[in-house]
Protein backbone atom coordinates (compact mmCIF):
# COMPACT_ATOMS: atom_id res chain seq x y z
CA UNK A 1 0.00 0.00 0.00
CA UNK A 2 2.46 2.46 0.94
CA UNK A 3 4.96 1.42 -1.88
CA UNK A 4 1.92 2.05 -4.50
CA UNK A 5 2.24 5.32 -3.08
CA UNK A 6 5.20 6.40 -3.43
CA UNK A 7 5.23 4.61 -7.35
CA UNK A 8 2.17 7.00 -8.07
CA UNK A 9 4.50 10.34 -7.64
CA UNK A 10 7.84 8.67 -7.94
CA UNK A 11 9.51 9.18 -4.48
CA UNK A 12 13.05 8.07 -3.86
CA UNK A 13 12.87 7.61 -0.08
CA UNK A 14 10.47 8.04 2.73
CA UNK A 15 12.01 7.55 6.30
CA UNK A 16 9.82 6.93 9.63
CA UNK A 17 11.05 8.70 12.48
CA UNK A 18 10.49 7.42 15.70
CA UNK A 19 11.51 8.56 19.36
CA UNK A 20 8.73 7.35 22.14
CA UNK A 21 11.01 9.02 24.70
CA UNK A 22 10.50 12.57 23.77
CA UNK A 23 6.86 11.45 21.52
CA UNK A 24 8.20 12.11 18.33
CA UNK A 25 6.51 11.06 15.30
CA UNK A 26 7.62 12.33 12.06
CA UNK A 27 8.42 11.57 8.34
CA UNK A 28 10.74 12.19 6.07
CA UNK A 29 9.91 12.02 2.24
CA UNK A 30 12.44 13.07 -0.01
CA UNK A 31 10.75 12.74 -3.57
CA UNK A 32 13.96 13.89 -6.26
CA UNK A 33 17.53 14.10 -5.85
CA UNK A 34 18.70 14.39 -9.67
CA UNK A 35 19.41 17.63 -9.58
CA UNK A 36 20.76 18.23 -5.63
CA UNK A 37 19.70 17.34 -2.16
CA UNK A 38 16.28 17.48 -1.53
CA UNK A 39 15.49 20.91 0.44
CA UNK A 40 12.13 21.20 1.45
CA UNK A 41 10.96 22.54 5.10
CA UNK A 42 9.34 20.60 8.08
CA UNK A 43 5.84 21.53 9.31
CA UNK A 44 4.10 20.42 12.19
CA UNK A 45 0.37 19.83 12.41
CA UNK A 46 -1.93 17.61 14.34
CA UNK A 47 -3.14 15.19 11.62
CA UNK A 48 -5.95 13.41 12.34
CA UNK A 49 -4.39 10.25 10.99
CA UNK A 50 -0.88 8.50 10.14
CA UNK A 51 -2.38 8.41 6.51
CA UNK A 52 -3.04 12.26 6.27
CA UNK A 53 0.46 12.97 7.82
CA UNK A 54 1.94 10.48 4.71
CA UNK A 55 -0.47 11.72 2.14
CA UNK A 56 0.64 15.26 3.10
CA UNK A 57 4.14 15.49 3.06
CA UNK A 58 4.15 12.68 -0.44
CA UNK A 59 2.35 15.92 -2.30
CA UNK A 60 4.28 18.27 -0.53
CA UNK A 61 7.77 16.61 -1.15
CA UNK A 62 7.04 16.33 -4.54
CA UNK A 63 5.67 20.05 -4.90
CA UNK A 64 9.02 21.22 -3.72
CA UNK A 65 11.16 19.14 -6.53
CA UNK A 66 9.28 21.14 -8.75
CA UNK A 67 9.61 24.46 -7.18
CA UNK A 68 13.13 24.24 -6.99
CA UNK A 69 13.36 22.69 -10.38
CA UNK A 70 11.83 25.75 -11.55
CA UNK A 71 13.28 28.11 -9.88
CA UNK A 72 16.93 27.00 -11.24
CA UNK A 73 18.32 26.09 -8.24
CA UNK A 74 20.69 22.40 -7.63
CA UNK A 75 18.48 21.25 -5.13
CA UNK A 76 16.10 18.57 -5.37
CA UNK A 77 12.52 18.04 -3.38
CA UNK A 78 12.22 16.79 0.06
CA UNK A 79 9.34 17.91 2.96
CA UNK A 80 8.97 16.31 6.43
CA UNK A 81 6.09 16.55 8.66
CA UNK A 82 5.72 16.15 12.53
CA UNK A 83 2.56 14.69 13.68
CA UNK A 84 1.74 16.76 16.67
CA UNK A 85 0.22 20.42 17.90
CA UNK A 86 2.71 23.39 17.76
CA UNK A 87 0.70 24.69 20.67
CA UNK A 88 1.38 21.88 22.92
CA UNK A 89 3.53 19.53 22.10
CA UNK A 90 7.03 21.69 21.37
CA UNK A 91 9.96 20.40 22.95
CA UNK A 92 13.72 20.70 22.84
CA UNK A 93 14.44 17.00 22.70
CA UNK A 94 11.45 16.49 20.58
CA UNK A 95 13.36 18.99 17.87
CA UNK A 96 16.75 17.50 19.10
CA UNK A 97 15.50 14.15 18.13
CA UNK A 98 14.04 15.11 14.86
CA UNK A 99 17.19 17.22 13.68
CA UNK A 100 19.27 13.52 14.51
CA UNK A 101 17.33 12.07 12.17
CA UNK A 102 17.97 14.66 9.35
CA UNK A 103 22.04 14.34 9.77
CA UNK A 104 21.45 10.37 9.75
CA UNK A 105 20.47 11.44 6.01
CA UNK A 106 23.69 12.90 5.23
CA UNK A 107 23.09 15.57 3.62
CA UNK A 108 20.38 13.78 1.28
CA UNK A 109 17.30 16.25 3.06
CA UNK A 110 18.17 20.18 4.16
CA UNK A 111 15.13 21.06 6.21
CA UNK A 112 13.88 24.90 6.98
CA UNK A 113 10.91 25.80 8.26
CA UNK A 114 7.21 25.41 7.62
CA UNK A 115 3.80 25.86 8.84
CA UNK A 116 3.94 25.25 12.43
CA UNK A 117 7.87 25.76 13.42
CA UNK A 118 9.88 28.81 14.08
CA UNK A 119 12.92 30.17 14.23
CA UNK A 120 13.15 29.02 18.05
CA UNK A 121 12.36 25.40 16.97
CA UNK A 122 15.18 25.48 14.26
CA UNK A 123 17.53 26.01 16.66
CA UNK A 124 17.13 22.96 18.40
CA UNK A 125 17.34 21.35 14.81
CA UNK A 126 20.55 23.20 14.13
CA UNK A 127 22.76 21.68 17.47
CA UNK A 128 21.91 18.06 16.19
CA UNK A 129 22.47 18.72 12.45
CA UNK A 130 23.95 21.17 10.05
CA UNK A 131 21.73 19.74 7.12
CA UNK A 132 18.90 22.68 8.29
CA UNK A 133 17.96 26.63 6.92
CA UNK A 134 16.31 29.00 8.16
CA UNK A 135 18.12 29.39 11.16
CA UNK A 136 18.51 32.56 13.42
CA UNK A 137 20.98 35.16 11.27
CA UNK A 138 23.80 34.75 13.93
CA UNK A 139 24.13 31.82 12.96
CA UNK A 140 24.48 32.52 9.14
CA UNK A 141 20.33 32.45 8.54
CA UNK A 142 18.56 34.64 6.01
CA UNK A 143 16.06 35.93 8.02
CA UNK A 144 12.46 37.51 6.97
CA UNK A 145 12.33 35.41 3.33
CA UNK A 146 8.82 37.73 2.63
CA UNK A 147 10.44 40.96 1.20
CA UNK A 148 12.60 39.03 -1.06
CA UNK A 149 9.23 36.85 -2.18
CA UNK A 150 7.63 40.02 -2.69
CA UNK A 151 10.18 40.94 -5.11
CA UNK A 152 10.16 38.01 -6.64
CA UNK A 153 6.40 38.54 -7.35
CA UNK A 154 7.43 41.99 -8.69
CA UNK A 155 9.68 39.91 -11.45
CA UNK A 156 7.05 37.39 -12.18
CA UNK A 157 4.32 40.65 -12.45
CA UNK A 158 6.45 42.26 -14.66
CA UNK A 159 6.89 38.97 -17.08
CA UNK A 160 3.08 38.86 -16.75
CA UNK A 161 2.64 42.39 -17.90
CA UNK A 162 5.27 42.24 -20.95
CA UNK A 163 3.59 38.71 -22.26
CA UNK A 164 0.19 39.61 -21.86
CA UNK A 165 0.14 43.89 -23.01
CA UNK A 166 3.95 44.23 -24.39
CA UNK A 167 5.21 46.80 -21.58
CA UNK A 168 6.36 46.51 -18.53
CA UNK A 169 4.73 49.91 -17.34
CA UNK A 170 3.11 48.67 -13.89
CA UNK A 171 2.30 52.19 -12.75
CA UNK A 172 -0.53 52.00 -15.68
CA UNK A 173 -2.70 49.09 -14.69
CA UNK A 174 -4.82 48.17 -11.45
CA UNK A 175 -4.55 45.56 -9.13
CA UNK A 176 -6.67 43.67 -6.53
CA UNK A 177 -3.82 42.15 -3.24
CA UNK A 178 -5.86 39.94 -1.68
CA UNK A 179 -3.88 39.60 2.11
CA UNK A 180 -1.82 41.82 3.12
CA UNK A 181 0.37 39.65 5.89
CA UNK A 182 4.17 39.89 5.38
CA UNK A 183 4.26 39.74 1.46
CA UNK A 184 1.30 41.10 0.52
CA UNK A 185 1.88 44.47 2.33
CA UNK A 186 5.26 44.35 0.86
CA UNK A 187 3.89 43.71 -2.96
CA UNK A 188 1.55 46.29 -2.61
CA UNK A 189 4.49 49.09 -1.32
CA UNK A 190 6.40 47.77 -4.43
CA UNK A 191 3.45 48.13 -6.78
CA UNK A 192 2.42 52.03 -5.11
CA UNK A 193 6.40 53.12 -5.75
CA UNK A 194 5.57 52.70 -9.07
CA UNK A 195 2.31 54.29 -9.27
CA UNK A 196 -0.17 51.87 -9.53
CA UNK A 197 -3.74 52.07 -8.22
CA UNK A 198 -4.65 49.43 -6.11
CA UNK A 199 -7.15 48.15 -4.09
CA UNK A 200 -6.61 45.83 -0.39
CA UNK A 201 -8.51 43.48 1.41
CA UNK A 202 -7.80 41.28 4.55
CA UNK A 203 -9.66 40.25 7.44
CA UNK A 204 -6.71 42.39 9.64
CA UNK A 205 -7.93 45.26 9.85
CA UNK A 206 -4.91 46.63 11.05
CA UNK A 207 -3.33 45.52 8.05
CA UNK A 208 -5.68 47.39 6.09
CA UNK A 209 -5.46 50.39 7.46
CA UNK A 210 -2.02 50.37 6.97
CA UNK A 211 -2.08 49.38 3.72
CA UNK A 212 -4.18 52.55 2.94
CA UNK A 213 -3.11 55.26 5.33
CA UNK A 214 1.06 54.50 4.37
CA UNK A 215 0.98 53.61 0.86
CA UNK A 216 -2.22 55.19 -0.27
CA UNK A 217 -3.96 52.39 -1.22
CA UNK A 218 -7.76 51.72 -1.76
CA UNK A 219 -9.44 49.14 1.29
CA UNK A 220 -12.62 46.98 -0.05
CA UNK A 221 -14.35 44.44 1.25
CA UNK A 222 -13.25 40.58 1.75
CA UNK A 223 -15.76 39.35 -0.73
CA UNK A 224 -14.95 42.38 -3.09
CA UNK A 225 -12.21 41.70 -4.06
CA UNK A 226 -13.47 39.47 -6.89
CA UNK A 227 -15.52 41.94 -8.25
CA UNK A 228 -13.24 45.17 -8.70
CA UNK A 229 -12.40 45.96 -12.15
CA UNK A 230 -8.83 45.76 -12.48
CA UNK A 231 -5.88 44.26 -14.65
CA UNK A 232 -4.14 41.66 -12.32
CA UNK A 233 -5.85 39.72 -9.29
CA UNK A 234 -2.80 39.11 -7.06
CA UNK A 235 -4.35 36.02 -4.08
CA UNK A 236 -1.69 37.33 -1.08
CA UNK A 237 -3.67 35.01 1.09
CA UNK A 238 -4.50 31.69 1.33
CA UNK A 239 -4.75 29.05 -1.84
CA UNK A 240 -8.14 27.96 -3.78
CA UNK A 241 -9.09 31.13 -4.49
CA UNK A 242 -9.19 30.84 -7.97
CA UNK A 243 -12.38 28.42 -8.05
CA UNK A 244 -15.81 27.89 -9.49
CA UNK A 245 -17.64 30.46 -7.63
CA UNK A 246 -14.72 33.24 -8.00
CA UNK A 247 -13.90 33.04 -11.90
CA UNK A 248 -16.85 34.12 -13.40
CA UNK A 249 -16.60 37.21 -10.99
CA UNK A 250 -12.88 37.70 -11.98
CA UNK A 251 -12.20 40.95 -14.30
CA UNK A 252 -8.34 40.42 -14.42
CA UNK A 253 -6.39 39.68 -17.13
CA UNK A 254 -3.11 38.83 -15.48
CA UNK A 255 -3.50 36.44 -12.12
CA UNK A 256 0.05 36.86 -10.36
CA UNK A 257 0.43 36.64 -6.59
CA UNK A 258 2.45 35.05 -4.23
CA UNK A 259 -0.08 32.84 -2.31
CA UNK A 260 0.56 28.67 -2.40
CA UNK A 261 -1.95 26.84 -4.75
CA UNK A 262 -4.32 29.18 -6.03
CA UNK A 263 -5.63 27.16 -8.61
CA UNK A 264 -8.41 25.04 -6.72
CA UNK A 265 -7.83 22.36 -9.40
CA UNK A 266 -6.27 21.67 -12.51
CA UNK A 267 -9.78 22.18 -14.53
CA UNK A 268 -9.70 25.93 -13.35
CA UNK A 269 -6.52 25.98 -14.28
CA UNK A 270 -7.49 24.73 -17.85
CA UNK A 271 -10.96 27.27 -17.79
CA UNK A 272 -8.52 30.21 -16.42
CA UNK A 273 -6.14 29.95 -20.17
CA UNK A 274 -9.94 29.74 -21.47
CA UNK A 275 -10.87 32.95 -20.45
CA UNK A 276 -7.89 34.43 -21.85
CA UNK A 277 -6.18 35.48 -18.55
CA UNK A 278 -2.75 34.70 -17.98
CA UNK A 279 -1.67 32.64 -15.12
CA UNK A 280 1.38 33.25 -13.73
CA UNK A 281 2.29 29.54 -12.20
CA UNK A 282 2.37 30.28 -8.11
CA UNK A 283 5.24 28.36 -7.54
CA UNK A 284 7.54 29.65 -9.69
CA UNK A 285 6.35 33.35 -8.75
CA UNK A 286 6.87 32.39 -5.28
CA UNK A 287 9.92 31.10 -5.51
CA UNK A 288 12.02 33.94 -3.52
CA UNK A 289 11.43 32.55 0.02
CA UNK A 290 13.46 29.35 -0.89
CA UNK A 291 15.70 30.66 -3.23
CA UNK A 292 16.76 32.64 -0.22
CA UNK A 293 17.33 29.98 2.08
CA UNK A 294 18.84 27.86 -0.64
CA UNK A 295 21.93 30.42 -0.27
CA UNK A 296 22.37 29.15 3.18
CA UNK A 297 23.28 26.36 2.19
CA UNK A 298 26.78 28.12 0.75
CA UNK A 299 27.17 31.31 2.96
CA UNK A 300 23.98 33.68 2.85
CA UNK A 301 24.51 36.97 0.76
CA UNK A 302 21.73 39.41 0.29
CA UNK A 303 23.58 41.02 -2.84
CA UNK A 304 23.08 37.60 -4.36
CA UNK A 305 19.86 37.08 -3.17
CA UNK A 306 18.43 39.91 -4.73
CA UNK A 307 20.09 39.06 -7.95
CA UNK A 308 18.66 35.16 -7.67
CA UNK A 309 15.06 37.22 -7.00
CA UNK A 310 15.69 38.46 -10.97
CA UNK A 311 15.92 35.16 -12.20
CA UNK A 312 12.19 34.47 -11.74
CA UNK A 313 11.27 37.27 -14.65
CA UNK A 314 13.01 34.50 -16.79
CA UNK A 315 11.20 31.63 -15.71
CA UNK A 316 8.26 33.08 -16.18
CA UNK A 317 8.89 34.32 -20.10
CA UNK A 318 10.16 30.27 -20.40
CA UNK A 319 7.27 29.23 -19.26
CA UNK A 320 5.00 31.41 -21.25
CA UNK A 321 7.33 30.39 -24.49
CA UNK A 322 6.53 26.75 -23.13
CA UNK A 323 2.78 27.24 -23.11
CA UNK A 324 2.57 28.74 -26.43
CA UNK A 325 5.40 26.30 -28.02
CA UNK A 326 2.98 23.15 -26.41
CA UNK A 327 -0.58 24.91 -26.71
CA UNK A 328 -0.69 24.03 -22.99
CA UNK A 329 -2.13 26.34 -19.92
CA UNK A 330 0.48 27.86 -18.09
CA UNK A 331 0.17 25.47 -15.06
CA UNK A 332 0.92 22.43 -17.24
CA UNK A 333 4.25 24.53 -18.96
CA UNK A 334 5.65 25.00 -15.49
CA UNK A 335 5.46 21.77 -14.69
CA UNK A 336 7.11 20.76 -17.97
CA UNK A 337 10.38 23.42 -17.39
CA UNK A 338 10.74 21.60 -14.21
CA UNK A 339 10.35 18.21 -15.72
CA UNK A 340 12.91 19.63 -19.02
CA UNK A 341 15.47 20.39 -16.36
CA UNK A 342 15.43 17.64 -14.42
CA UNK A 343 15.99 15.28 -17.68
CA UNK A 344 18.39 17.35 -18.85
CA UNK A 345 20.84 18.58 -15.79
CA UNK A 346 20.24 15.04 -15.14
CA UNK A 347 21.86 13.74 -18.11
CA UNK A 348 24.73 15.62 -17.63
CA UNK A 349 27.75 13.87 -17.54
CA UNK A 350 31.46 16.03 -17.17
CA UNK A 351 34.61 14.53 -18.65
CA UNK A 352 36.70 13.31 -16.80
P1 LIG B 1 0.88 35.86 6.35
O1 LIG B 1 0.26 34.83 7.25
O2 LIG B 1 1.87 36.82 6.92
O3 LIG B 1 -0.25 36.72 5.63
C1 LIG B 1 -1.45 36.20 5.16
C2 LIG B 1 -2.46 37.34 5.25
O4 LIG B 1 -3.67 36.92 4.62
C3 LIG B 1 -2.82 37.74 6.68
O5 LIG B 1 -2.71 39.14 6.82
C4 LIG B 1 -4.26 37.26 6.84
O6 LIG B 1 -5.02 38.05 7.71
C5 LIG B 1 -4.75 37.37 5.41
N1 LIG B 1 -5.92 36.56 5.11
C6 LIG B 1 -6.23 35.32 5.53
N2 LIG B 1 -7.40 34.92 5.03
C7 LIG B 1 -7.85 35.93 4.25
C8 LIG B 1 -9.00 36.11 3.45
N3 LIG B 1 -9.93 35.16 3.34
N4 LIG B 1 -9.13 37.27 2.77
C9 LIG B 1 -8.19 38.23 2.86
N5 LIG B 1 -7.09 38.11 3.62
C10 LIG B 1 -6.92 36.97 4.30
O7 LIG B 1 1.52 35.02 5.16
P2 LIG B 1 2.65 35.50 4.14
O8 LIG B 1 3.98 35.06 4.66
O9 LIG B 1 2.44 36.91 3.76
O10 LIG B 1 2.33 34.56 2.89
C11 LIG B 1 1.21 34.83 2.06
C12 LIG B 1 1.04 33.69 1.06
O11 LIG B 1 2.23 33.55 0.30
C13 LIG B 1 0.79 32.32 1.69
O12 LIG B 1 -0.04 31.58 0.84
C14 LIG B 1 2.17 31.71 1.73
O13 LIG B 1 2.11 30.29 1.73
C15 LIG B 1 2.75 32.23 0.44
N6 LIG B 1 4.22 32.30 0.43
C16 LIG B 1 4.90 33.09 1.31
C17 LIG B 1 6.29 33.13 1.28
C18 LIG B 1 7.06 34.02 2.23
O14 LIG B 1 8.23 34.30 1.96
N7 LIG B 1 6.47 34.49 3.31
C19 LIG B 1 7.01 32.38 0.33
C20 LIG B 1 6.29 31.59 -0.58
C21 LIG B 1 4.90 31.56 -0.51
Amino acid sequence: MIFEHLDTYGHEQVVFCHNKDVGLKAIIAIHNTVLGPALGGTRMWPYASEQEALNDVLRLSRGMTYKNAVAGLNLGGGKAVIIGDPATDKSEGLFRAFGQFVESLGGRYITAEDVGIDVNDMEFVYRETQFVTGVHQVHGGSGDPSPFTAYGTMQGLLASLNRKFGNEDVGNYSYAVQGLGHVGIEFVKLLKERGAKVYVTDINKDRVARAVDEFGAEAVGLDEIYDVDVDVYSPCALGGTVNEKTLPRLKAKIICGAANNQLANNAIGDEVEKRGILYAPDYAVNAGGVMNISLEIDGYNRERAMRMMRTIYHNLTRIFEISERDGVPTYMAADRLAEERIETIGKLKLPL
